[in-house]
């Protein structure tokens, strides 16, 4: 896994216009690498690979480590994950949302940044095929993530001119946390986004009750 600040992680990858087999297993590693890191998306550059294609699956997963779709949106669910796509553009994108961002090649590093709240990405699949995928939820904010990735840009850019400082220079000062810290910080980052999560559905269920009658 590259790690800013790699220069490799800043090229712009290459479109891929025939899908061929060594691209097949290099999508079979990718899919292995991001699970074993417990990531929810990978783009090849991450992994040295300069070409423009990403993995993601943002599934949850239960106790037994079974992905399940408890929490995803409704549009998030008419998506089969883990999902491969070669070359990705947005075709449409509405509203903005925020989220509390991390990434395998900054990691212990949590920020929030401003997405589209929906998204339209097309591309090729594995086989070559063209895919339309259209979401909202994490599955949106994801896809948005990765396809930075491909530009050369990484979600610590995305943020203001201090902060993005701040933690750059943090990075080359003193390196990366150790794993253990990374995973402290991972599980409060978990919970802070619980925590919106609820307030956040809370908001949403006042916004849809019916207003009482006026008298
Ligand atoms: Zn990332």
């Amino acid at each position: 896994m590259l790690r800013y600040p790699d220069p490799r992680l800043r090229k712009k990858g290459l479109s891929v216009t025939t899908v061929t087999d060594e691209h097949r297993t290099l999508v079979k590693n990718m899919i292995e690498t991001m699970y074993e890191e417990n990531g929810i998306g990978l783009a090849a550059p991450q992994v040295g690979e300069s070409l423009r294609l990403l993995v993601i699956d943002t599934r949850p997963t239960d106790e037994d480590d079974k992905p399940t779709t408890e929490g995803l949106t409704e549009l998030e669910k008419q998506v089969q994950q883990p999902i491969a796509i070669f070359n990705p553009e947005i075709v449409e994108q509405r509203d903005l949302t925020d989220y509390e961002e991390g990434c395998l090649s900054v990691p212990g590093f949590f920020e929030t940044v401003e997405r589209a709240q929906y998204v339209e990405v097309k591309g090729l699949d594995e086989h070559g095929k063209e895919i339309r995928i259209k979401t909202d939820g994490l599955l949106a904010i994801c896809l948005q993530h990765e396809m930075d990735h491909l530009e050369g840009k990484l979600f610590i850019d995305r943020l203001s001119f201090l902060k993005s400082n701040k933690i750059k220079n943090k990075i080359k000062k003193t390196g990366y946390p150790d794993p253990e810290e990374v995973a402290e910080e991972r599980a409060k980052v978990r919970e802070l986004r619980a925590e919106r999560a609820k307030t956040q559905s809370v908001a949403e269920r006042a916004k849809t009750q019916p207003a009482a009658p006026k008298k």
